[in-house]
């Protein structure tokens, strides 16, 4: 079966369609800019690589023309949409509603819709992807993955905040964690990895967007994002954890609303904030390499709230057997491994800078010493992967 994975944002939709019989990917690309003007779309395909910019009001006509490529004769992979047996979502927020993937009804689209006011950004843009597809490929079942049902096994004294109870059971305040499909992905590789014994492991998803999962055999028992992605590390242009007084303070200060502070942790704070410079850890990198004070001291930032989670999760897990790197900077900046992985002798970690300096990209590697307790990996993730995935379960 050919599966057709779509993550819908609020003016782009990244797509991919993915033959099930063996995990390949077909094609895959991007409509951008939706609603706003020089719209375009991409595809790749095995032979080819292809741009076409055309006019994007919404996401019906997205996902028309994401199905018009793919069965185009010069660009696509399909001869006809018959060919897509099912279509996987990302949708980002499943409340407290969906602990797990499910087939799309109404009765979904509803609760999913009841959901956008945790997720306001997300959830609307996701819906308009799901009733596009619906309408466009009638005959495909649809499928939701939720960026929280990984995490939806986290205990009560893991989710809950330390406010009163009732806003958890009036409001659903609570801790949901988000980046599921990676930490979900990450976990069952590193499973792979270790085999049937007992595994604690802690997953380091970290990419614009990062979080920390502690997964205790394959079950997540907490995660560093909490109602919102904008809680836990500090990231590309997010602040993480604050202490929650520094908004009226902040507002009084400024002078800006309770919306643009939320605004300005969200998008101009992180390592970005921290250093001027950029939220791109290869230009930080190289800023820090050139003597850039600021940008060094929003490594040293990142990378010691890192420190600090692993070393939180290792007390949650009574120990730990496996940390695991995903995502563009765990995949792929070599120093900030390095930074995180320093002065955790302690907890049972050494790494090996020359297997972390030469570890083939794409590609699981194992970068720990022979004599380390711990054993460290860089999995690359796939979640369009666990998405099509948990959709071919729905279609069985
Ligand atoms: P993601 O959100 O997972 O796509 O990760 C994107 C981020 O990964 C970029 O903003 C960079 O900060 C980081 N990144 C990607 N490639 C590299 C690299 N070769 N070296 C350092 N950082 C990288």
């Amino acid at each position: 079966m050919k599966i057709l994975v779509i993550n819908a944002g609020s003016s782009s939709l990244k797509y991919q369609l993915i033959d099930m019989q063996n995990e390949n990917v077909l094609a895959k690309g991007i409509v951008d800019r939706i609603a706003i003007e020089n719209s375009f779309i991409t595809i790749e395909t095995e032979k080819s690589k292809y741009k076409l910019e055309f006019d994007c009001p919404n996401h019906t006509v997205a996902i028309q023309q994401v199905l018009n490529l793919l069965t185009d004769k010069q660009h696509g992979c399909i001869d006809t949409m018959q060919e897509v047996g099912a279509v996987g979502h990302r949708v980002v927020h499943g409340g407290n509603d969906f602990n797990t993937s499910v087939k799309i009804d109404k009765n979904v689209i509803k609760l999913i819709e009841a959901n956008a006011e945790l997720a306001p950004l997300h959830n609307p843009p996701n819906v308009a992807g799901i009733e596009a597809c619906n309408k466009a490929i009638p005959h495909a079942p649809a499928v939701a993955v939720f960026d929280t049902s990984f995490h939806s096994t986290m205990p009560e004294q893991a989710y809950l905040y330390g406010l009163p109870y009732d806003v958890y059971t009036d409001y659903k305040i609570r801790k949901y964690g988000f980046h599921g499909t990676s930490h979900q992905f990450v976990s069952s590789e590193a499973r792979r990895i270790w085999g049937d014994e007992n595994l604690k492991l802690i997953v380091c998803h970290l990419g614009n967007g990062a979080s920390l999962s502690a997964v205790l055999n394959d079950k997540c028992i907490d995660t560093s994002m909490g109602f919102t992605p904008l809680a836990g590390l500090v990231m590309g242009t997010r602040s993480g954890d604050i202490d929650s007084a520094i908004l009226e303070y902040l507002s009084k200060k400024t002078g800006m609303s309770l919306t643009q502070c939320i605004e300005y942790l969200n998008k101009k704070s992180g390592v970005l904030g921290i250093s001027g410079v950029s939220s791109d850890f290869r230009n930080l990198g190289e800023a820090a390499n050139n003597g850039n004070k600021r940008a060094k001291i929003a490594l040293d930032v990142f990378s010691y709230r890192v420190k600090h989670y692993i070393g939180a999760y290792t007390a949650i897990l009574n120990g730990l057997d496996m940390i695991a790197f995903t995502a563009g900077i765990g995949e792929n900046a070599v120093f900030v491994r390095e930074m995180i992985c320093k002065n955790l002798e302690y907890l049972g970690l050494e790494l090996d800078t020359f297997k972390n300096s030469n570890c083939p990209r794409g590609q699981i590697a194992e970068i720990n010493k022979s004599s380390s307790k711990v054993k460290i990996f860089v999995i690359p993730t796939n979640e369009e992967l666990v998405i099509a995935r948990e959709t071919l379960k729905h279609c069985k």
